[in-house]
């Protein structure tokens, strides 16, 4: 399984962030939301195994923050994060109102955070 349709934008971010000055790189640190479904695992592989190959990314490290989820209830606004949610049972209700009504407010999303 891969995650490449996800992994392809982001070398086209790290190449534009890299420009032209940057031969070498070292390091890549890419954040993933705790909340995105993606599998830090297969990102990686996709990147490292894929699109890194030949290319002057080739030898860089590659860093992946998983970032904690922010959730907000609709109903009594009350905001959930970091410890109220567990990964192998995610949220589906809010503990204190009982609502379905959740929002993501943040870790969702799949970012490049650096190029060094
Ligand atoms: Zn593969
Ligand atoms: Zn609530």
């Amino acid at each position: 399984m891969h995650e490449l349709t996800l992994a392809r934008p982001l070398f086209a971010d790290m190449k534009a962030a890299a420009g032209k000055g940057l031969k070498n790189i070292t390091r890549v640190v890419i954040a993933v939301g705790a909340a995105s479904g993606v599998d830090p695992d297969f990102l990686r592989h996709s990147l490292k195994d894929h699109l890194f190959e030949g290319t002057s990314f080739a030898s860089a490290a590659l860093e992946i923050i998983v970032s904690e989820p922010l959730i907000k209830c609709r109903r009594c606004s009350k905001s959930l994060s970091g410890k109220d949610i567990s990964a192998d049972m995610p949220l589906n209700k809010c503990p204190s109102c009982g609502s379905a009504a959740l929002d993501v407010v943040s870790g969702d999303e799949v970012r490049l955070v650096a190029v060094i």
